[in-house]
């Protein structure tokens, strides 16, 4: 490992510490560590406490630091030139990898540490975020949608653990965040916002690239599908007569399994994530039957074809021995990703990485997608090692991440320099 540092007519490329971002990161992994994982669910005092390194990691980097009122930890620059944010999340999926969301928050501390100390960036501001909930262990994306103003005190007041059902606002409170203001968006004009993310998929280890440019973030679209039958003796009712919940499902889903191709493209995705039939015996025929529904693209108007077919099936299952009920309990709708930034980011890893690079879609969701609401916004994927994410095994070689994160030093320091020739 090294410190990279280079100069080309083009613009100055600001240099970082490698090493030093590996050891942050490895840090970092320690709270909530279950080598080589981490357990870190939002709000566990795993979270909280890690939390209170970041603001005191931030603030030996000379940044103001401090945990907001919905657990965001909020990085600000002293400086009053044009500003940038950078960021991620630092809670985990329970069990979950060491990288995913706490590597693009590490790579905002070591631009931020390279930007204070590079005379060539006097006047620049890099803030960083690691914002809270992401995974949504109470509401995806929370952190981020509440510095977007998309979070009011009342959602607050009545949002509940996704398992435990216990308030939103009782896991604030053990965190000492009870009564803290939320920052939100438009108290600083930033030019941008670039996040940083483990792809989570293998398209970059397959083909060998190295970094990917996002063009965009996939919608996603929920369902819930009801199956309504007669519970009766398994030993005793003919075939002939029954009203079997279970079946009405499994013929739904090798239907969806069979149609779904025909409206799909290549990175269409559709999941069947959970299977219930109830009482759920083994001698009893099923009343009832539960069927979560999702399917995610890019494109606004596949979404719609594979909403559509979806009614057509449930319209033709409906028409055997059970009532079917197609309830959509959530969408989000696809987010092109910055264009401006899109370039720079591509710029940079041209200059550290020619021919290594790609476009592509991301299939997961991110925080970039709620920023991109308010403000330009893009983001840099590196490989994850197998395509393994949500998982202990979740890797990326050091060499990897260490050049994910000059090239978003490089782009954000090609931002800011373009934003203060235009200011
Ligand atoms: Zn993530």
């Amino acid at each position: 490992m090294r410190n990279v540092s280079a100069r080309t007519e083009e613009s100055e490329v600001l240099s970082i510490d490698g090493e030093r971002m590996i050891r942050d990161l490895r840090a970092l992994a320690d709270f909530g560590g279950e080598r080589p994982g981490v357990h870190r669910p939002a709000f566990s005092p795993q979270d909280i406490a890690s939390r209170n390194w970041l603001v005191e990691r931030f603030s030996e980097a000379g940044l103001e630091a401090e945990i907001d009122g919905i657990g965001n930890v909020i990085a600000r620059s002293p400086t009053a030139g044009p500003r940038l944010l950078l960021g991620s999340h630092t809670d985990s999926q329970p069990h979950g990898g060491w990288l995913d969301g706490a590597m693009g928050v590490v790579y905002g501390l070591e631009i931020a540490r390279a930007v204070a100390a590079d005379p060539s960036c006097a006047g620049y501001g890099v803030d960083v975020a690691s914002w809270s909930d992401e995974e949504g262990q109470y509401s995806d994306l929370l952190g981020s949608k509440s510095f977007c103003g998309l979070i009011t005190e009342s959602d607050i007041d009545r949002i509940t653990h996704r398992d435990q059902k216990t308030p939103l606002r009782a896991a604030l409170d053990r965190a000492g965040l009870a009564g803290r203001a939320r920052v939100k968006f438009g108290e600083v004009p930033y030019c941008g916002y670039l996040e940083a993310h483990i792809e989570q998929g293998p398209d970059l280890d397959n083909s060998g690239q190295k970094l990917g440019i996002v063009t965009s973030i996939v919608g996603n679209y929920n369902f819930v599908i009801n199956f309504e039958g007669v519970q009766n003796h398994a030993g005793t009712t003919r075939m002939s007569i029954r009203k079997d919940a279970g079946v009405a499902l499994i013929r739904l889903a090798a239907a969806i399994d069979q149609r779904f191709p025909e409206v799909a493209a290549d990175r269409s995705v559709w999941t069947i994530g959970n299977v219930m039939l109830i009482p759920g015996a083994k001698s009893i025929i099923p009343e009832r039957a539960e069927m979560w529904f999702q399917f995610r693209d890019t494109d606004r108007d596949r979404l719609a074809s594979m909403e559509s077919l979806l009614n057509e099936l449930v319209d033709e299952a409906s028409r055997g021995s059970c009532k079917v009920v197609l309830t959509k309990r959530s969408q989000t709708v696809p987010q092109a990703m910055d264009g401006f930034l899109r370039d720079r980011l591509e710029a940079a890893a041209e200059r550290h990485a020619p021919g290594m690079h790609v476009q592509m879609p991301s299939g997961a969701g991110h925080d970039a997608q709620i920023l991109a609401k308010c403000m330009p916004a893009a983001m840099l994927f590196v490989p994850s090692i197998g395509g393994v994410s949500h998982h202990h095994a979740e890797d990326t070689a050091e060499a990897d991440l260490i050049l994910g994160c000059q090239v978003l030093a490089t782009a954000a320091s090609d931002v800011l320099q373009r934003a203060s020739k235009r200011s």
